[in-house]
């Protein structure tokens, strides 16, 4: 079992995953770049490094919840990053938790393959340091209640090793293959549910011009075949639900801005795998308008107020 966890990046997600792992008894030593974010953890008893240089030298798992891949890819291999130690790092398993780029997980997994062998290594069964990518689903509020569900890609040597961790911060975890591939999951995942969104948006906008009541029409889609999470679970209209993102004028859910993040990944991942995607483009590009009209922090399933009902746009 690992003794000393590492976290780095204690946002909206990580500040949660963080806080569960310390509530379960784990010693753990923390990073953000912004000093802030770090108080709250160190206030529970968590201690802090000033670099991810500095935490990789404490601890002897490493889990990361940062924005995008560039802040991965820093985090990993910039100047006092996790692995600029010549002599090799000491955490034997890294986990990256952030939603990012399948290619740059593979890239980064493979230069952690290649560092010397760790302090450790040998614990989990394996020669080199391993690292997995395991993006979650289930937002905020999943990481508070740590019911996230982990994708993950990676040697399933390192699988076995993190379970316990994952299960303390998740309820669900998925094995999606080799390296990059829980990466793959997750934006696979997310395009889907963009699209489905624009759908349901869409359909529920037509239908109340043609005179139709939204909570008819809704619950004529949840048992037919237009059912899915955006119209059953997470319906755009507001009023129509409790507790969702749309009751609460688009606040706390899952920001336009992250989707539309996730969306440029599907479309590299797309152009770099030569396969065409109509679709992906079309809804990138509704929620890029979207953001530059200012909604950035809005839940996704605001696009049914601010496009479909011509608010603004
Ligand atoms: P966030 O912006 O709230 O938090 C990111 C944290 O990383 C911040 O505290 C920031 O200071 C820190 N950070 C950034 N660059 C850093 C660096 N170089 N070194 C150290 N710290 C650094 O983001 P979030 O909402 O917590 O999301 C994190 C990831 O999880 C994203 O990839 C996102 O797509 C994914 N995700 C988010 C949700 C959600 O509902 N918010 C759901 C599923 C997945």
């Amino acid at each position: 079992d690992f003794q000393n966890v590492g976290f780095i990046g204690l946002g909206n997600m990580g500040s949660h995953m963080a806080f569960n792992l310390l509530k379960a008894g784990h010693s753990l030593c923390v990073y953000d770049r912004s000093d802030a974010a770090m108080q709250f953890l160190a206030k529970q008893g968590a201690s802090q490094a000033k670099s991810p240089h500095e935490l990789a030298e404490q601890s002897d798992v490493i889990i990361s919840m940062l924005p995008a891949s560039s802040h991965v890819e820093e985090v990993y291999t910039g100047a006092n990053g996790l692995l600029s130690e010549v002599q090799g790092i000491r955490p034997s398993l890294l986990i990256d938790c952030s939603t990012i780029d399948p290619q740059t997980s593979r890239d980064l997994a493979t230069k952690v393959g290649h560092c010397k062998l760790s302090r450790n290594a040998r614990h989990i069964g394996s020669e080199v340091p391993i690292m997995l990518d395991a993006p979650v689903s289930g937002g905020v509020g999943g990481a508070a209640a740590a019911s996230l569900t982990f994708m993950v890609g990676g040697p399933q040597i390192g699988l076995n090793a993190a379970l316990h961790l994952l299960h303390i911060m998740g309820k669900r975890v998925v094995y999606c293959g080799g390296a990059g591939n829980g990466s793959a999951a997750k934006i696979c995942n997310n395009l889907a549910m963009a699209i489905s969104m624009a759908g349901v948006s869409e359909g529920l906008a037509l239908g109340q011009r043609l005179g139709l009541d939204a909570q008819t029409l809704s619950d004529i889609f949840n048992t037919s075949s237009a059912r899915c999470w955006s119209s059953d679970t997470y319906n755009p209209v507001p009023g129509l639900m409790d507790d969702v993102p749309a009751s609460r004028n688009y606040k706390g859910g899952f920001s336009c801005q992250l989707l539309s993040k996730d969306l440029g990944l599907a479309l590299t991942a797309a152009k770099e795998t030569g396969i065409s995607v109509p679709l992906t483009l079309q809804v990138h590009e509704l929620y890029s308008n979207l953001c530059k009209a200012g909604y950035n922090n809005e839940d996704f399933s605001s696009i049914f107020q601010h496009f479909y009902k011509g608010e603004a746009l």
